[in-house]
């Protein structure tokens, strides 16, 4: 996983830090399924900037996930730009003041990035927009194979109901 080491760092108030750095990505569940990153490892760019009361993280990257359409389970691929801002108080006296992504002078930058894609997600990942889905009566693509069927169509299941409530 990818951490910074903030020790290291001996930035005065109004002194920035920019690096340069690969951020490791987890295997996104969402929505019950397996969003995988490719690459699974991105470079990003990381700017720590010292205020007077505290310091300011900055962190840019793209993701790219693979997995599969919310509505026909065909290939989708989601892009996630990605530009966040965290802040740590010199003097933390108030949580919101704090990272959770600081522990022991140390920036935790795979978690940090993990938490930001899963914040970016769609509410439902499609293949694109406009994917129409999978046919409710047979189950077949509507993006290849475009149809409709009749009202009382043929479908086996309901003749099978037809002849149980017959039967009744
Ligand atoms: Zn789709
Ligand atoms: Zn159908």
């Amino acid at each position: 996983m990818t951490s910074f080491e903030l020790r290291r760092l001996k930035l005065r108030p109004g002194e920035e830090h920019r690096e340069e750095l690969q951020v490791e990505l987890p295997v996104f569940e969402f929505g019950g399924q397996r969003y995988l990153p490719v690459p699974d490892e991105v470079p990003a760019e990381l700017v720590v900037t010292r205020a007077v009361t505290g310091t300011v993280f900055t962190l840019r990257f793209a993701a790219r996930l693979h997995g599969p359409c919310y509505r026909c389970l065909g290939d989708a691929v989601l892009d996630v730009p990605i530009d966040a801002r965290e802040y740590q108080a010199q003097t933390p006296d108030d949580e919101e003041l704090t990272t959770p992504y600081v522990v022991a002078d140390r920036l935790d930058v795979s978690a940090w990035a993990r938490d930001m894609v899963v914040i970016a997600l769609p509410e439902k990942i499609l293949c694109r927009p406009d994917c129409a889905g999978l046919c409710p009566v047979c189950g077949k693509n509507l993006n290849d194979e475009p149809h409709e069927h009749p009202e009382e169509s043929a479908d086996p299941r309901w003749e099978a109901l037809n002849a149980l409530r017959e039967r009744g």
